[in-house]
């Protein structure tokens, strides 16, 4: 499942595909939606903004697209606007007359009114998200203090959009490691110290993250790890995806587990208490 940097980088790539040029033709797969495409079509789009996992496609005149990745949904550009060779369902395309871009799979989708946003279900309730540049440690450990989020496991916690927006699968399990919290503790079992660690890595990983093409390994030891013949993708973690491999930091073995409804990846040495 795409998290927040994977959103953030189709979201650039669709902005710099897509903004600015007039929207000539717009096709749907659900017959509600294709009814209405003609509220869009023959207008300029403004921007293309990843909120959460989900993407804004601004128009002018205060229209939006909104759309949801949810677990298999993939975006396609083509310069040419041809569409692209895929297996997976079509569930929406944007024409230009030059450039096109597809959405594939997911089915959230809506057209809406800037008015509607405020109401929407899924963007109403989103947290601070991590990568907007706005969002600061402040506003991150208010959020790890509220009292509302306090019983909560934190590996699922941290994938929950309204808690704090950006977070998936394999920055949760990376994140916990890198702060040695267990899967399962809670906010209310970290002391002072912690949360505050918690708080710069929920900043620090998602963003370093987006600026690398998804490494949220000690950056030093992924280039070194790379220069020694591992690939990218044996590279970029710590523990996501490792069970099995020594942990970088203790030597014992990654193990794979669910906690708290979640399955992941820790340490059960350097993530051993939930304290
Ligand atoms: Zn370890």
């Amino acid at each position: 499942m795409p998290e927040g940097p994977e959103i953030r980088r189709a979201a650039a790539l669709l902005d710099a595909t897509l903004a600015g040029r007039v929207a000539r033709r717009l096709t749907f797969a659900r017959a509600d939606l294709q009814s209405r495409a003609r509220e869009l079509e023959g207008r300029h789009i403004v921007s293309v903004r990843a909120r959460g996992k989900a993407i804004l496609t601004r128009f002018e005149e205060n229209r939006y697209l909104y759309s949801h990745n949810q677990l298999y949904g993939r975006w396609q550009v083509s310069e040419d606007g041809r569409q692209p060779k895929s297996r997976r369902s079509l569930r929406l395309s944007i024409h230009t007359g030059g450039p096109a871009a597809f959405l594939y799979s997911a089915s959230d989708i809506a057209i809406l009114m800037q008015a509607d946003l405020a109401s929407h279900p899924y963007l109403a309730r989103l947290g601070p998200e991590l990568l907007d540049t706005a969002v600061d440690e402040a506003t991150v450990l208010a959020r790890i203090e509220d009292p509302r989020f306090a019983r909560r496991g934190l590996v699922a916690l941290l994938q929950d959009q309204r808690f704090l927006a950006g977070i998936g699968n394999y920055l949760a399990a990376e994140i916990l490691h890198h702060c040695r919290i267990h899967p399962a503790a809670r906010l209310r079992d970290l002391d002072a110290d912690r949360r505050q660690t918690l708080a710069d890595a929920c900043l620090a990983l998602p963003r370093q993250s987006l600026a690398t093409g998804g490494i949220t390994n000690t950056l030093s030891r992924a280039t070194a790890l790379q220069q020694r013949g591992a690939s990218f993708e044996a590279a970029r973690f710590q523990v996501y995806r490792r069970a099995g491999l020594p942990c970088y930091r203790c030597g014992r073995p990654i193990e794979k587990a669910r906690f708290v409804g979640k399955t992941t990846y820790w340490c059960p040495a350097c993530q051993a208490k939930e304290a």
